[in-house]
């Protein structure tokens, strides 16, 4: 109680420093304490400064603290170049070839060490014909830095040393009040790099900040940009946004904003399909709650769900035509993915997941026999039967199935044996039927 008064009182009196251009708020006004920072962010700051050098926790990792979150990440800024840097710690490495940074690492823990960035101003920097920056890899001081910097709350600089944050763009009051405004004319920062529209809408939704007006509004005028931006930089947003934990809002706001259509594949795919959209955002729903619980998620399961209806629909076309159920669904598996490789760069790597979700569905149709006993043992059950529930949620399958699964899963083994079903019934598709073969006595072939 004592303790609360004094920290109310002594909070009156702390004052507001100017230090150059800087407004340098004390630990007694802001609160954030340098236990809060992580360990190797805390043991690199140190470790710099020690050698002489200045260096704060930077961004993303600053806001979040003000804002009561947790950071998933601390980022370092510094005035050593990375030979500097790398120097100072035995374990770390100089990445990246256009902008270096230098990864410090301490056990599990991977901090990134940025050195001072200045932005280039409009007549020396090097601009696509939409105005976007193609360098920016200059160094600079710590003005220069927050300046080229996206949003105000994204621009604070925090001393672990003296709990001292160092803000030059109103970004303080910006995070207390819950603004998120962009540093200097939106009109040019985003004509500079577009990708800061879907920054605007993915962290105004995952933090519950409000977009500062005039940040909002020329994006819906602007949003034709996004089409310059290379595709993989295009990927790696949109997953930020679907892994982001809140990706239900992001959706939402870049519906409202009109950036759906036409500019990202992925989300045109989710957005034309009205019978997958239910799907789809209780897919993304399912995420959210799973990072909410700190439970992982896999890019892989994301991508099998966005693209589920289109599979489905090639699929069933395929079938209709006389296909065999399987064979269709390989046949439908490569022409989507072949489709979205050419519009959305998904990597590779995801591919081979993707498809045993995708097979798998078919399975659990099968309830007969050794079939669901076979299934059980594969090592992608799990995903296939968490896809399973989403397909019931959506009501594209009858439920019962997915409480069948649910309980056979865990079953005892006699248990098991009354489940299963007289060999043929529940079976989705229908078997071919094939012509009547001239020869009499051939045994028919089994159903795949
Ligand atoms: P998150 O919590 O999602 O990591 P973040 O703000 O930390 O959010 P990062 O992509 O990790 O986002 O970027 C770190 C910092 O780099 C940002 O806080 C911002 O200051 C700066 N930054 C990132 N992208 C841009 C951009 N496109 N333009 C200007 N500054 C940027
Ligand atoms: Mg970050």
């Amino acid at each position: 109680m004592i303790k609360k008064f004094l920290k109310r009182v002594f909070r009156k009196s702390a004052k507001v420093k100017k230090q150059g251009n800087a407004q340098v708020i004390p630990f007694a006004l802001h609160g954030v304490a340098c236990e809060q920072i992580s360990y190797g962010a805390k043991r690199v700051t140190d470790g710099l400064q020690a050698a002489g050098y200045q260096a704060y926790v930077v961004g993303g990792a600053v806001r979040d603290l003000l804002l009561h979150k947790i950071p998933k990440d601390f980022d370092v800024a510094t005035n050593a170049t990375p030979e500097e840097i790398k120097r100072v710690f035995r374990r770390s490495r100089i990445i990246g070839r256009r902008f270096r940074l230098v990864h410090v690492m301490f056990g599990e823990e991977l901090v990134e060490v940025a050195t001072f960035r200045c932005k280039i101003e409009a007549e020396d920097a090097q601009t696509d014909e939409h105005g976007r920056l193609l360098r920016d890899n200059e160094f600079g001081d710590q003005e220069q830095d927050a300046a080229r910097r996206d949003f105000t709350a994204n621009a604070l600089f925090y001393d672990p040393t003296t709990q001292e944050i160092f803000d030059y763009h109103n970004g303080y009051a910006d995070t207390c009040n819950n603004v998120l405004r962009m540093i200097g004319d939106p009109l040019v920062r985003y004509r500079e790099d577009p990708v800061r529209m879907l920054r605007a809408v993915r962290l105004s939704a995952k933090l519950g900040m409000d977009l500062d007006a005039a940040t909002a509004a020329p994006i819906t005028q602007m949003k034709s940009l996004l089409d310059n931006v290379p595709e993989a930089r295009m990927l790696d947003e949109m997953l930020k946004m679907l892994l982001s934990g809140h990706s239900v809002e992001c959706i939402q706001q870049l519906r409202q904003m009109g950036l759906h259509q036409g500019l990202l594949p992925l989300l045109d795919v989710i957005m034309e399909q009205p019978m997958g959209e239910k799907f789809v955002m209780l897919a993304l729903k399912n995420t959210d709650e799973r990072l909410s619980q700190d439970k992982s998620v896999s890019p892989a399961f994301l991508f099998a769900a966005l693209l589920w209806h289109e599979v489905r629909c090639v699929w069933q076309r395929l079938v209709e035509q006389g296909e065999r159920p399987v064979g269709a669904m390989h046949i439908a598996m490569e022409e989507v993915l072949a489709k979205q490789k050419k519009k959305l760069a998904i990597p590779h790597r995801h591919d081979a997941i993707m498809k045993e979700i995708w097979l798998l569905q078919q399975r659990f149709e099968q309830r007969s026999g050794q079939r669901p006993y076979r299934l059980l043992e594969q090592p992608r059950f799990r995903a296939a039967f968490d896809f399973l529930l989403l397909r019931c949620a959506s009501d594209e399958v009858d439920n019962e199935l997915g409480l069948w699964w649910d309980e056979f899963q865990d079953a005892s083994d006699a248990r098991r044996e009354e489940m299963l079903r007289p060999d043929g019934v529940g079976v989705m598709v229908k078997k071919r039927r094939r012509k009547p073969r001239k020869k009499p006595g051939v045994v028919s072939e089994q159903a795949e």
